[in-house]
């Protein structure tokens, strides 16, 4: 596959008073995180598309555990996305811009290879569902949806990980063992993606964004 360069948003903090600074990151594919008060924050970005499973904003709102954004209809950022963020995810917020703060410009490439990273396939819990089981029947593979590849927990199929919690899967070589038949959990897991980003600081140390360029 080689090394991909995927325009990422930066995400960047700004006091409810700068909001116009704010609409014009967000009009150059930034996020920006509003802050109304030091304990209300909003995340507003680019409105997602629907269409597209690989949308960063979409997956931006994810990541913060919501699944719908408002369309702001006044004010500067008329026509943005808006979800407020949840107070336990301030720290994490935060974290982002400060990650970002040595990026310039409301967006940023970052090179990244799957194969030479496979963070999103450790200590990561991969849902199966039914297509997934039916793809690993028709690819002649029905036990990957049984113990000791997958088990039920909280009423959900999951991939069974190993002892060192990476997947079961995941060769030597970054390479995955079932990749024709993956599951759609990985298939669609979005590079440059805030859970993207967020696997390969827990699980390689790399940053990318302030650290990174400490490094
Ligand atoms: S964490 Fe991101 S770059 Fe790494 S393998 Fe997963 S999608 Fe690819
Ligand atoms: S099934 Fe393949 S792509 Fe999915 S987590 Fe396991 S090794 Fe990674």
């Amino acid at each position: 596959m080689g090394s991909q360069v995927v325009t990422r948003p930066v995400v960047r903090s700004f006091k409810v008073a700068y909001v116009a600074e704010a609409a014009r990151h967000v009009r150059g594919g930034g996020h920006a995180v509003v802050w109304e008060s030091d304990s209300r924050a909003r995340l507003v970005l680019p409105k997602p598309n629907d269409a597209d499973p690989g949308d960063l904003a979409q997956w931006s709102i994810l990541d913060l555990g919501k699944s719908r954004y408002r369309t702001i209809k006044e004010g500067p950022l008329t026509g943005f996305a808006t979800i407020m963020v949840p107070r336990d995810c301030h720290e994490i917020v935060r974290r982002r811009a400060e990650r970002d703060s040595i990026l310039e410009g409301p967006t940023h490439g970052v090179a990244l290879d799957c194969l030479e990273c496979g963070a999103c396939c450790r200590d990561n819990q991969v849902q199966l569902f039914d297509d997934d089981v039916a793809r690993f029947k028709e690819g002649g593979r029905a036990d990957l949806a049984k113990p000791p590849f997958a088990r039920r927990t909280d009423g959900k199929l999951v991939l069974v990980l190993a002892k060192s919690k990476d997947c079961q899967h995941l060769a030597s070589d970054n390479k995955c063992g079932i990749y024709a038949i993956r599951p759609d959990a990985c298939s669609q897991f979005p590079m440059a993606s805030e859970c993207c980003l967020y696997a390969r600081e827990e699980e390689l140390g790399v940053t990318d964004g302030l650290a990174a360029a400490d490094a």
